[in-house]
């Protein structure tokens, strides 16, 4: 993920300077189709605005505009009684691709899922690691502490708003894919540092003989039965481990099998004089299971 920098000095939320113990995330997008950071942090960062985020997530990272620990203004006024997000959770907005209009407050109109599907892939990936980087820093659970606006209006810490969930599921998201992919992420992190090279490729070795295992005690398939039995039986070929994948050389010797290569071969070399029958002949793939002469 590539952090940058843009503290939004004059904006007057920094300069109200009020800090806070983060203890959670609140994921926003504004609301507006526009993926150009430099417009809001232009729009921003100004006095007079009565909003302030910790960053903007975009398409090529994410643009930190207050420190982490200070008290933001994204969270708005909750419904009666409740304490604003504001006063707990790191804010950030993910920019919306351009194209759209709303309507009826959260409807997205005219807005083209397949081909804003690249950009909402980048967008995402980023405030996957932004999270997991601030649950990091915070100690925080991805599962329970990240919460998007509108589960912040849910829980009555926020104002009543929709974002990000009138969005994500247009790609098939989710704040629980988000919190699932931060956890995966830090998990990820720490298991993946203690394994090896030699470890996984011991793995992928013994995950690669089961597989070939499986596919040599499948039967041919009901598509496949008849012209399987007419090949065994003309010797083409051997009749075991018909769902087995066939060679190259397996390959020529069908070939040849079928008198459809020329007689003769290169630097003399006589093939007639191998006939059916002889071991070299048996056309029978490798299962990786069997116990190899040399052992
Ligand atoms: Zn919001």
């Amino acid at each position: 993920m590539n952090l940058t920098e843009h503290i939004m000095t004059r904006n007057d939320c920094y300069k109200a300077g009020r800090t806070i113990q983060p203890k959670g995330i609140m994921v926003h997008s504004p609301g507006v189709a526009q993926p150009d950071v430099s417009v809001f942090l232009r729009l921003w960062n100004k006095p007079d605005v009565d909003r302030c985020v910790h960053a903007f997530v975009h398409q090529d990272g994410v643009t930190m505009t207050l420190p982490w620990n200070w008290r933001g203004w994204h969270a708005g006024t909750p419904p009666e009684g409740g304490i604003s997000a504001n006063n707990t959770h790191i804010g950030f907005e993910i920019l919306e691709p351009a194209g759209h209009t709303y309507r009826n407050g959260s409807e997205m109109v005219g807005y083209n899922v397949e081909k804003n599907a690249p950009y909402f892939a980048k967008v995402y990936h980023n405030a996957v690691e932004l999270c997991a980087l601030l649950c990091r820093k915070y100690h925080l659970n991805p599962l329970t502490d990240i919460v998007d606006h509108r589960e912040g209006h849910q829980r009555r810490i926020a104002s009543n708003h929709a974002d990000v969930s009138h969005w994500f599921p247009k790609h098939g998201k989710s704040m629980d894919t988000l919190r699932a992919d931060v956890k995966a992420l830090l998990d990820g992190k720490e298991e993946g540092e203690d394994m090896t090279q030699a470890q996984f490729n011991t793995m992928f070795a013994a995950a690669m003989a089961e597989y070939n295992k499986q596919l040599a005690a499948r039967p041919a398939s009901p598509w496949a039965a008849q012209v399987w039995k007419k090949a065994a039986a003309a010797g083409v070929l051997d009749g075991t481990q018909p769902q087995a994948p066939l060679s190259r050389e397996q390959a020529a010797l069908v070939l040849d099998r079928l008198h459809l290569l020329p007689d003769g071969a290169p630097d003399g070399e006589d093939l007639t004089a191998l006939e059916p029958g002889d071991p070299e002949l048996a056309v029978s793939p490798q299962d990786g299971t069997q116990d190899s002469p040399a052992e």
